[in-house]
């Protein structure tokens, strides 16, 4: 598997961070997790169409997270593109339907595609789940930031396994579901100075890799707080384990 990070920021316009979004790439498929606002312009900047995108999983609903929802459907229903548009499948927590035909509705049916191309997939926000999707297998658990929160930990046919927790407060759900990953992908909100409700801290991530064993430890979701603090010494405080500080465009092999 190859991650890339499409969006290493927040919903804080900065020019070098865009808004949440991360590329897997599973056997060459390319698997979007978050479509924050800017994704499918990032998209074309590591030389992948957005008509390429078969899944997309949804962590949670808030506008940092999904806003290129509203571009993608967009974009697909152009007659050219939807001409040549492979189905594709969006995932998220229980409400997605409602949130999408919410949007729908506000665009007067402009974001409206035709059920044999779009399909829309709800998973269980109280319990965790596990699904096989062909070559990969996606287990979630609820997270402490919204009552519809997921992470998602994808295994691939190697046994190697990327956790991403989208955001959440510190919880016993993502210690258990990045037990023993190659790669946990934490939000790192906000400097442990300045702990947030519902988010994490430097330190507080470092504490969930060391109480999960990681082998690797990648921080995303900076807020300018957060970049104004020294992130890996606070991360260290609790972590002694390989640290990556996420950018934007960065590619890591798993
Ligand atoms: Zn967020
Ligand atoms: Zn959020």
């Amino acid at each position: 598997m190859k991650l890339i990070v499409l969006g290493s920021g927040t919903a804080i316009p900065l020019n070098e961070r865009g808004s949440p979004s991360l590329l897997l790439l599973i056997e060459g498929a390319p698997v979007l997790f978050d479509i924050g606002p800017g994704t499918l312009r990032q998209l074309t900047r590591v030389g992948i169409s957005h008509e390429k995108i078969e899944r997309i999983f949804l962590t949670h609903f808030h506008p940092d997270h999904t806003a290129d929802l509203i571009h993608l459907l967009f974009v697909t229903k152009n007659p050219a593109v939807l001409r040549r548009r492979n189905p594709f499948v969006i995932t998220g927590p229980r409400g997605l339907r409602t949130f999408i035909k919410a949007l729908q509705d506000a665009y007067n049916n402009w974001l409206t595609l035709p059920p044999e191309i779009m399909r829309i997939e709800e998973l269980d926000t109280e319990e965790k789940t596990k699904t096989q999707y062909g070559r990969f297998t996606v287990t979630t658990a609820p997270m402490n930031h919204t009552p519809n929160s997921l992470a998602y930990r994808v295994e691939g046919e190697t046994g190697k396994a990327v956790v991403y927790s989208g955001d959440t407060g510190f919880c016993d759900e993502i210690t258990d579901l990045a037990r023993g990953a190659d790669l946990l992908v934490l939000e790192s909100s906000f400097p442990d100075e300045d702990a947030c409700e519902g988010h994490l801290t430097p330190s507080m991530a470092g504490r969930i890799a060391t109480l999960a064993n990681v082998k690797r430890l990648l921080l995303i979701h900076f807020y300018p707080e957060c970049l104004r603090a020294d992130i890996a010494s606070q991360c260290r405080r609790t972590y002694g384990g390989e640290l990556i500080l996420g950018e934007d465009l960065l590619h890591l092999r798993v």
